[in-house]
């Protein structure tokens, strides 16, 4: 069985062609400036030359046709013909509080979506055009929707509600949906079985560290804390968002610059995080590491900020599960930088962690690092989203 998965965003779609039976990648690409001069298709074949179209992609639909011709081009291709793709699964970013797991899509579904725009207004427009270009694109194929909110979605009001009137959130349903789930569920999932953890012994913490960074605590693969909110803004220090602020903050700052509560949102999402900490040097960890290395104080305090949210986080989720099983590091600073890892871990001696050193050198690769008489279990699992969705959509099609 093969699966196109598609991540469809407002100018941009990537896809990945995946064969199930082995989980291997024949073809993956990224459609550029969709709708905006100068569109252009990268295809990469394992193996093989990329192969570049620059052609004008006025709308996801015209994206997808190019993509669909690239998959079956004799020359470049990897299928002979469309029929060869048995389904179809897609990226969703908000399924609101309707979906709790992926589910084929249908009317109702592609409505759901629809009245999510206001909760998602960046990403589930794009998301809803990328299903509808596929759908008149091959028509009769399976289209699954996989929710980035829908792991959330076992947290109980206890942990999802925010303590403001009940009026917003009647009516807004504003509530912690967290983000990332497609990943927190594939790595919790992967922890689980590459662990053989047993029944009962199942509580994991993720830490998905990257640009954007959350973290998860799940029980059995269902999260019962997960740190981003209503929007991924909530939560760890990251790479350009603040994640938590006092909300007084919005209000000062709003008051003194003359700015508006829409201008104060794109500085906490896009020029803050270890950007600011850092006097804008980079918000890119290994610019950090190495400024911190040389002695730049403003690198060495964002490495700072981000492990001690990212150890707060860590040590809550230890209490709200009354201990844990399994902390797994997973995106791209969890994966590969161990000096951050190794920064982080010091602090849960008090729980019986113990890092083996020399494990812990490993980079981008699934590992157990701690040692065999750790009280609790460490291991990096990369993640895989695109392969995570691809599950669904075989499960669901
Ligand atoms: P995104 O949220 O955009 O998917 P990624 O998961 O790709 O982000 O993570 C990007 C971050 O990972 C960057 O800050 C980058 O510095 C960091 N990173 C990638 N490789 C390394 C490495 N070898 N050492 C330290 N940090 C790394």
């Amino acid at each position: 069985m093969k699966v196109l998965v598609i991540n469809a965003g407002s100018s941009s779609l990537k896809y990945q062609l995946i064969d199930m039976e082995d989980e291997s990648v024949k073809a993956k690409g990224l459609c550029e400036r969709i709708g905006i001069d100068g569109s252009k298709l990268t295809h990469k074949v394992p193996g093989r030359e990329d192969f570049v179209v620059d052609k004008d992609m006025p709308t996801h639909q015209t994206a997808i046709e190019l993509v669909l011709e690239a998959l079956i081009s004799p020359e470049h291709g990897v299928v002979s013909s469309v029929d060869e793709i048995d389904a179809v699964g897609h990226r969703v970013l908000h399924g609101g509080s309707v979906y709790t797991e992926s589910i084929k899509v249908n009317d109702d579904v592609k409505k759901v979506i629809r009245e999510c725009f206001d909760l998602g207004p960046l990403h589930n427009p794009a998301n809803l055009m990328g299903i509808e270009a596929c759908e008149a694109a091959m028509p009769g194929k399976a289209n699954v929707a996989v929710f980035d909110t829908a792991f959330g979605m076992s947290l109980a009001p206890y942990a999802y509600r925010y303590a403001i009137p009940e009026e917003y959130y009647d009516k807004y349903k504003l509530r912690r949906y967290g983000f990332h789930g497609t990943s927190h569920m594939f790595v919790s999932g992967e922890t689980i079985r590459y662990a053989s953890l047993p029944e009962g012994h199942q509580r994991v913490i993720v830490c998905h560290l990257g640009n954007g960074s959350s973290i998860s605590a799940s029980v059995g693969g269902k999260a019962v804390d997960t740190s981003m909110g209503l929007t991924p803004l909530e939560g760890l220090v990251m790479g350009t968002r603040s994640g938590d602020v006092d909300p007084a903050v919005v209000q000062f700052i709003c008051d003194h610059e003359g700015i508006s509560v829409d201008d104060m949102l794109t500085i906490l999402n896009k020029k803050s995080g270890v950007l600011a900490l850092s006097g804008n040097l980079s918000s890119d960890f290994r610019d950090l590491s190495s400024a911190a290395e040389g002695g730049n104080e403003k690198a060495q305090l964002a490495l700072d900020a981000f492990a001690h949210k990212v150890e707060k986080t860590v040590g809550g989720y230890l209490a709200v599960m009354n201990g844990a099983d399994a902390i797994a590091f997973t995106g791209g600073i969890g994966e590969n930088d161990c000096a951050m890892r190794a920064k982080i871990l010091e602090h849960f001696g008090f729980a019986g962690v113990k890092l083996d050193p020399e494990k812990n050198k490993v980079r981008g690769e699934r590992c157990e690092i701690s040692t065999p008489d750790s009280a609790i279990r460490v291991f990096v699992i990369p993640t895989n989203e695109e392969l995570a969705i691809a599950r669904e959509t075989v499960r669901l099609s």
